[in-house]
């Protein structure tokens, strides 16, 4: 998307992407470095969170790494504190990063429930309180959630999972609210079935029962969401707030 003249759309930007050390993530930080922005990856996993920022700097990108779990507020806050130490600004917040602990309701234990409500909305809420005073001051910001096709049509075995990620759109669309006045805005992206490390396990079974459930008849490519996310942080979409965007090849459609 870089500008005709081959200048680049997130020139001097500074986005954090939680999550960024595989799948969804790393593609979002990948294209964002591609387009100037310099990346703060923030990941559990360090030792792949360093691949990352080393695959951004051989292509003349500028990335740091903050081994952070997304679930602590305390680390989040330290996160953003050392990011506007360094850089003044926080520009871009992409919260990506999620687990799930599948199980029917009737065998899930209370700890795969709070696990994934602390990560996948929990670590929603803690990284965007760390990063709004900055933006509020800039009167700039620009916010992507990562919820999911399963948090709109729900999934048998995955009532956390799914209540973490309609969680996540209720959210989004209050946050939207509250500081769109401020030049700030708050979006979710939905992905449908992507081919991740999330579900590269899954049975082969499971697979083609999900393909055969989708209208474009395959899973998406983490690239895929990545440009999505990429216009929801752009000028382009100064306009563009509260939304849910569906990136899912057909699987659920807008009514
Ligand atoms: P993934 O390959 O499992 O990557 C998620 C990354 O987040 C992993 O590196 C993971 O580390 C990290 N992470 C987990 N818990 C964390 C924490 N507490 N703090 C910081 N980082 C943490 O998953 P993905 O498929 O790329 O999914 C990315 C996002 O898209 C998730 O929010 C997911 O729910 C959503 N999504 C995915 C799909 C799909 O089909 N793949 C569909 C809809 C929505 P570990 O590996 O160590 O846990």
């Amino acid at each position: 998307m870089a500008r005709p003249g081959g200048e680049m759309i997130f020139k001097d930007r500074v986005s954090i992407v939680t999550g960024a050390s595989q799948g969804i993530g790393e593609s979002i930080a990948l294209e964002l470095s591609r387009e100037g922005a310099e990346i703060i990856l923030v990941d559990v996993q360090k030792e792949k969170l360093e691949e990352v920022a080393q695959k951004i700097s051989k292509s003349n990108g500028k990335a740091a790494v903050f081994c952070a779990d997304v679930s602590r507020m305390d680390q989040a806050m330290d996160v953003a504190e050392k990011v506007v130490q360094d850089h003044k600004k926080i520009d871009h917040l992409v919260n990506n990063a999620g687990i799930t602990r599948d199980n029917l309701l009737m065998r899930m234990k209370e700890e795969e429930w709070d696990s994934v409500l602390s990560v996948n909305l929990k670590g929603v809420f803690n990284f965007s309180k760390a990063v709004i005073r900055n933006m509020i001051g800039n009167r700039y910001g620009r916010i992507v959630n990562i919820s999911s096709v399963v948090g709109l049509m729900g999934n048998a075995g995955q009532s956390n999972y799914a209540a973490s990620k309609a969680g996540v759109l209720g959210f989004t669309k209050s946050l939207a609210r509250e500081v769109a006045a401020r030049g700030i805005t708050v979006n979710a992206v939905a992905p449908g079935y992507i081919a991740t490390p999330m579900t590269e396990n899954l049975p082969d079974s499971v697979k083609n029962m999900f393909v055969e459930l989708i209208p474009v008849k395959r899973f998406g490519t983490p690239d895929e969401i990545a440009h999505v996310v990429k216009f929801l942080l752009s000028d382009d979409a100064a306009y563009i707030t509260g939304q849910v965007i569906n990136v899912n090849g057909g699987m659920v459609m807008s009514p």
